[in-house]
């Protein structure tokens, strides 16, 4: 049996395989500079109606976009899962909050972009002032593979919601979830608003330099950065949803089972595959035993593999074993501590939960993104110390604070674009909230009226009467 060593490509087609059975699981045509140019054309073409057929309208075919995935969910559920390896709980999860963006956008277009009449000092001079948001027109959107229908999703529904037409190229992991939401939105819209292209290294760097009017891009670090640089180039306006090393601080105060409950799901969800999982805790010494042994006898209930009945499935980027790895072997040869877990956790395609105690400030499980199942907890004197060390990578996507007294503070000081209170608040769930991070995480936002914003620039009419 094949293991996926992808990204993988066949007489030009991308093969897309199971991470942890390696059975084959679809193949998609890789787009090529022309098929790229064709779908810009494409939507290029049908932006204009889109635009012209105002909120209402689309609204109604959005809703509908939602109505029919929620009845072949089954078929939705299954690519997931086939594609990413994703646990049922996980991939469950993943589609509901989808749906709750689906929903969210497109009906609250109107409110958030709509033409309205602003007050003005003009009025002394006879004229009224009039602001409304209107599309950019093309909108590439690059997607990752860890949530494949969520993340992108709330990058394209809400172009779409804001009048824009869409090419999106999915992450070469999961080109079939990609290729599935194209087709229903194209299928129940009854024109192109939304086109796919497919492959693997080259694709997206050739959409940032195609004729599109903004670029939404999710990914990691490295690559934010050759896409921010290709729009740069042309002025091309990007949001940009990178990668993270979020930190939960438990301060003295906390109580202590709700912390540890929070930090375990938030750390091992989606198999630690998620932008804001939480890879470090600080936890202030005074409480870190209690706070020790409940993450730990947590972990332990934990089942790890590829059936129905997993709570972690496997790591879906068979690159990405080799990181986690490297993570685990220098925080240990370091001298941290691993509590569950440690080296012989990688047992590829899966890594079994590993919780790492005292790990060394400059080792990569701290300093870098693991993108695992992976948590190191370090010991503080007190909640100041937890959270400059909290601050010190160039990160700065989510994060928690456990406690009381001193919880608002800490989570206004954090260093990030999203803080959870005694809690580990998954903010891609609530469609209202603004999405997205500071520093290296990046810049704009997705989600909420921030996320709409996102899509659409502002234009300003004055009248004379
Ligand atoms: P990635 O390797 O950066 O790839 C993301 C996408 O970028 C893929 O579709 C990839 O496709 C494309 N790409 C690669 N090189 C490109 C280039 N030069 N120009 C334009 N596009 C290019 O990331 P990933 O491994 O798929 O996803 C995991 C990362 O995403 C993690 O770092 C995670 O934290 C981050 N993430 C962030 C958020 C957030 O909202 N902040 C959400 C989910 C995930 P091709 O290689 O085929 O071109």
């Amino acid at each position: 049996m094949k293991l996926a060593t992808a990204p993988e490509i066949s007489d030009g087609y991308l093969i897309a395989r199971h991470p942890a059975t390696g059975i084959e699981t679809g193949r998609y045509r890789v787009s090529d500079a022309a098929a790229i140019d064709e779908a810009v054309t494409t939507a290029r073409q049908t932006a204009g109606w889109w635009a012209g057929l105002g909120f209402t309208a689309r609204r109604k075919i959005l809703l509908e976009c939602k109505a029919v995935m929620a009845g072949r969910v089954r078929e939705l559920m299954r690519l997931i899962r086939v594609e990413t390896g994703k646990s049922v709980s996980d991939a469950f999860s993943e589609i509901a909050t989808s749906f709750e963006h689906l929903v969210w956008a497109p009906k609250n277009a109107r409110r958030v972009l709509g033409p309205r009449r602003v007050s003005s000092t003009l009025a002394m001079w006879d004229h009224t002032a009039y602001l409304e948001y209107q599309p950019y027109g093309v909108v590439a959107v690059i997607g990752p593979w860890n949530y494949p229908m969520h993340t992108p999703m709330g990058s394209i529904v809400y172009a779409l919601a804001a009048g824009n037409t869409v090419v999106f190229k999915p992450s070469e992991y999961t080109p079939g979830v990609g290729q599935w939401l194209v087709d229903v939105i194209t299928e129940v819209a009854g024109r192109p608003i939304v086109s796919v292209v497919q492959g693997a290294g080259e694709v997206g760097a050739r959409l940032c330099e195609a004729d599109v009017d903004k670029i939404a891009f999710t990914g990691s670090v490295g690559t934010a950065k050759k896409v921010a640089t290709a729009a740069a180039a042309r002025l091309v306006p990007v949001l940009i949803e990178g990668g993270g090393k979020d930190a939960a601080i438990v301060d003295a105060d906390a109580d202590v089972t709700t912390a540890a409950d929070f930090v375990l799901w938030a750390a091992l969800t989606n198999a630690g595959q998620s932008c804001t999982g939480f890879e470090r805790v600080y936890v202030v010494d005074d409480v870190a035993e209690r706070f020790i042994e409940r993450l730990v006898a947590g972990a332990g209930r934990l089942r790890v593999g590829g059936g129905d009945d997993a709570d972690i499935g496997p790591i879906t980027m068979p690159g990405q074993i080799a990181v986690i790895d490297a993570h685990i072997r220098d925080a240990v040869e370091r001298g941290g501590t691993p509590v569950v877990g440690g080296v012989e956790a990688v047992q590829p395609p899966f890594v079994h939960p590993t919780i790492l105690v005292d790990v060394p400030e400059d080792s990569t499980a701290v300093t870098e993104e693991t993108f695992g199942p992976v948590l190191v907890v370090n010991r503080v004197a007190d909640a100041e110390e937890a959270l400059r060390r909290t601050n010190a990578t160039g990160f700065g996507l989510g994060g928690a604070v456990f406690g009381r007294r001193n919880a608002m503070s800490l989570a206004r000081r954090m260093r990030s674009g999203m803080t959870a209170i005694n809690s580990g608040f998954g903010f891609a769930a609530i469609p209202a909230l603004p999405f997205g991070g500071v520093g290296e995480s990046g810049y704009g936002r997705a989600h909420g009226d921030d996320g709409l914003r996102e899509f659409a620039h502002a234009k300003s009419i004055a009248k004379r009467r």
